[in-house]
């Protein structure tokens, strides 16, 4: 065994891992990376068909990125951004601004749809610009700020002594710490310390494959194509909306991953949803928390029924829709994949809310010691700065058609399920058969045993449960997209093989 594996399986406790499992196996010890591949110990290639667990962007060792990360670091690398500013984070957070407020979008109003007529709503509520962003280091503490100021500005602004809850979807997963676990609906991962969380409520996701109220019969095809139903799902929406208005404490927010849930199993929504339950959410006094931390930065592709026509406008998913919200959290991508470092963009309303007297004690008591670190922002900057470029526009197009077409090559498989492709980001879901929908046993590790499978054909990846992810870096190239899904196919076909 290679020396640093022995050193990694004596002392390292790896995340969301069954130890147990790890310490059987020799585990592969990434040394370096190009572009989508990296390189292990032992001289072995893959293609990191996850982007490193959806953090990266556009490569490892990309020229652009450590280059900015170098010129910063002969500056300085972190200051505290307690009581003093610095130069990346005051750069950055103008360009997270002016990214975030795609032209047009605080001049949409959302459409007034069948469900809002019916409960009586007139006047749809506008979008409001974000204006400012709150740093910090993870998804969990980006989600975690969002949490308390939206709890903070209920409070302040509703003037009672309620204690403001929050809507979330099921299935919902929006970090690890107590606070963003206590939004999240996975029982799995939550059960362990359910005794330390507060109650927040649940409304079903539109999971148009295993949806109750969606009554067609599987087909080969992305179940939201051909689903039929009355979308109960934003009916369930309004439902929980007015449930909670006649108890007398209104939701604070409705916290979503727009487009497509992550964690939860890349649960894509049927175009139309979000633009509704915003909707609803908004005309009963709720905000909105748009968790981006896996879809921003350009993850949910091309929108070519986007209401507001240029590429700036799709780097986030709230925005295909229409949708701005009252709170924007990134993480995963912001840094391209190269440091750890979050964000949490909110507007000038919620801003006025913290402001005051310091006597009166209305600051927002929230922090952390790596809050806008120097070297994390100007990763983030070269990112952006990549990002917008033509080629990287360019790019990204073509890797979502090359992805698009090379998954109808699972469709003949009896084990795939649904496919779900939201622009850069899939989850193909294994089921038994097809055509019952039956699912796998999660201690069968039917996705874990694929991934495996796929690891020995060059390609790394990480499923959530009985799907399995693929969102490769932007900078992938049709020969590499066509291998990731060809290990994926032939991961299947091996692992589904019935024993002679
Ligand atoms: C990964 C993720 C988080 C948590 O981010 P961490 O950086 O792991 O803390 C939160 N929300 C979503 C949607 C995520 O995908």
């Amino acid at each position: 065994m290679h020396p640093l594996a022995q050193l990694d399986r004596r002392h390292v406790w790896h995340p969301f891992t069954q130890m147990r499992d790890w310490l059987r196996r020799e585990p592969v010890v990434l040394v370096s990376g190009r572009g989508a591949m990296v390189r292990d110990a032992r001289g072995r290639e893959y293609l990191d068909a996850n982007s490193s667990i959806w953090t990266n962007l556009h490569g490892h060792n990309h020229p652009k990125i450590n280059a900015a990360i170098r010129r910063q670091l002969g500056k300085v690398a972190h200051t505290s951004a307690l009581g003093l500013a610095n130069e990346p984070a005051a750069l950055l957070a103008a360009e997270l601004v002016k990214v975030a407020n795609p032209p047009g979008i605080c001049d949409l109003r959302l459409t007034i749809d069948e469900t809002n007529r019916r409960a009586g709503r007139k006047s749809p509520i506008a979008n409001r610009k974000l204006e400012k962003v709150f740093f910090s280091d993870d998804g969990s503490t980006a989600v975690e700020v969002a949490l308390k100021l939206a709890y903070e500005f209920a409070r302040r602004t509703r003037g009672g002594k309620a204690r403001p809850k929050f809507l979330s979807l099921a299935g919902a997963y929006h970090g690890d710490t107590v606070g963003a676990v206590s939004l999240g609906h996975i029982d799995l991962f939550h059960r362990a310390c359910a005794g330390l969380l507060f109650k927040s409520e649940q409304v079903m996701s539109p999971y148009c494959y295993r949806c109750p109220f969606n009554r067609a019969k599987p087909e080969r095809a992305d179940a939201r194509e051909y689903r039929r139903c009355n979308w109960e799902c934003v009916g369930k929406v309004e439902q929980k909306f007015s449930a909670q208005k006649k108890r007398g404490n209104p939701f604070a927010a409705f916290v979503v991953e727009p487009l497509m849930q992550g964690a939860a199993g890349m649960i894509p929504q049927p175009a139309g949803w979000l633009r509704r339950v915003v909707e609803i959410a908004r005309g009963h006094g709720g905000q909105i928390i748009a968790d981006e931390v896996m879809t921003g930065f350009g993850r949910t592709g091309r929108n070519p029924e986007s209401r507001i026509q240029n590429p700036e406008s799709n780097l986030f998913a709230s925005h295909h829709e229409g949708v701005q919200p009252d709170y924007l959290c990134l993480a995963k991508g912001l840094t391209g994949g190269y440091l750890p470092m979050a964000a949490t963009l909110t507007t000038q309303k919620v801003f006025a809310a913290f402001l005051g007297e310091y006597g009166e004690f209305k600051t927002f008591f929230h922090g952390h010691s790596y809050t806008g670190n120097q070297l994390g922002a100007s990763a983030a900057l070269a990112s952006l700065e990549i990002l917008k470029s033509r080629a990287s526009v360019k790019a990204r197009a073509r890797l979502e058609e090359v992805l698009h077409d090379e998954l109808k090559s699972l469709w003949p498989l009896p084990q795939v399920g649904d496919i779900r492709q939201v622009g850069l980001v899939v989850g193909v879901e294994l089921v038994k058969d097809w055509r019952t929908r039956e699912p796998f046993d999660l201690r069968e590790r039917a996705g874990i045993r694929v991934c495996e499978a796929m690891a020995r054909h060059g390609v790394l990846t990480r499923p959530v449960g009985s799907v399995v992810v693929l969102m490769p870096p932007y900078c992938t190239t049709p020969a590499q997209a066509r291998k990731m899904v060809g290990a994926l196919r032939e991961a299947i076909i091996e692992t589904f093989r019935s024993p002679k």
